[in-house]
């Protein structure tokens, strides 16, 4: 890394931490961007980038140390829990400083009072599956049940046994690494989405629900939008609690401002 000595790793893996390894990348900070290797084809930042896990706290720590790193940016994706968790433990631990960069969530948008908001994914499918009960499905007449489901292949497992019945489909980046029921359809695809196309999938699958997690920003905003403007219901799943103790920024140009301070 270049700069004045100050090393900067930022926990990435979101369109929030490309952005800010570009920011720190221009201003000539030292910048190193993590990401986890879960994703076959990853969007990378600019400048330097390691892939793959740290080996938990202490692998993290010890991280730390060896590459001299001044501050490190939890820039994760609001559900990835245990590496913020891990960032938290292993900063406090080694007296680095640490930021969480943080996207605003859906609650306060229009509308979102009148979804089905839920703690985890086996509620989501808890509820996903009383919906199918409250026959007849604006989709399917019928009786075939037809949700959407957009929660990433991790927490597709909660949905299995409740939904072993459904014609859903499941939109995912990779490959679902579980087996799913064969009246399941996957759909692998990848953000940024729009209205007219989301609005275009929810009608074509004969939506009767969507279930997605409150990941938040703009990217994937726009089926929630579709779905109210078809009358869809909405289950979405909350957010993991932050981390204590640990301050949030919004935006990438916060988090610049804070690597800024500790310079
Ligand atoms: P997680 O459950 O919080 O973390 C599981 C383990 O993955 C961590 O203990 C760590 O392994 C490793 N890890 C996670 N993020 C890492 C990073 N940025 N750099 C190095 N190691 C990392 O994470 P997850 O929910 O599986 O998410 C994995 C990655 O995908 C994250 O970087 C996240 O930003 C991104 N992502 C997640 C979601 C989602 O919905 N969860 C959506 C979009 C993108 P060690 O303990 O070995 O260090």
């Amino acid at each position: 890394m270049t700069g004045s000595g100050t090393r900067v790793l930022v926990l990435g893996g979101t369109g929030e931490a490309r952005t800010l390894a570009g920011l720190l990348v221009e201003s000539g900070v030292g910048v190193v961007s993590s990401l986890a290797g879960r994703v076959a084809r990853p969007r990378l930042p600019v400048g330097e980038v390691r892939v793959g896990g740290f080996g938990g706290i202490d692998g993290l720590a010890s991280y730390l140390g060896e590459n001299e790193v001044t501050a490190v940016v939890d820039a994760t994706h609001p559900f990835a829990a245990v590496i913020s968790g891990n960032a938290a433990a292993a900063c406090a631990a080694s007296g680095t400083p640490l930021l969480r960069l943080e996207r605003p969530g859906w609650r306060d948008e229009p509308g979102a009072e009148s979804w089905h908001w839920v703690g985890d994914n086996a509620e989501a499918a808890r509820v996903t599956a009383e919906l199918a009960d409250q026959k007849p499905c604006p989709g399917e007449p019928e009786g075939l049940f037809r949700p959407v489901l957009t929660v990433g292949r991790q927490g597709l497992g909660a949905y299995v046994g409740p939904l072993a019945d459904a014609h859903a489909l499941v939109r995912v980046v990779d490959p679902p690494e579980i087996e799913l029921p064969a009246t399941w359809t996957v759909l692998e695809d990848r953000g940024p989405y729009e209205l007219a196309g989301e609005r275009a999938l929810l009608e074509r699958h004969r939506a009767d629900v969507l279930v997605t997690k409150d990941s938040g920003g703009t990217w994937t905003r726009p089926k929630l939008s579709a779905a109210e403007a078809l009358g869809i219901p909405v289950v979405v799943v909350r957010r993991p609690g932050a981390v204590a103790g640990v301050p949030v920024v919004r935006t990438p140009a916060e988090a610049a401002s804070w690597v800024e301070q500790q310079r």
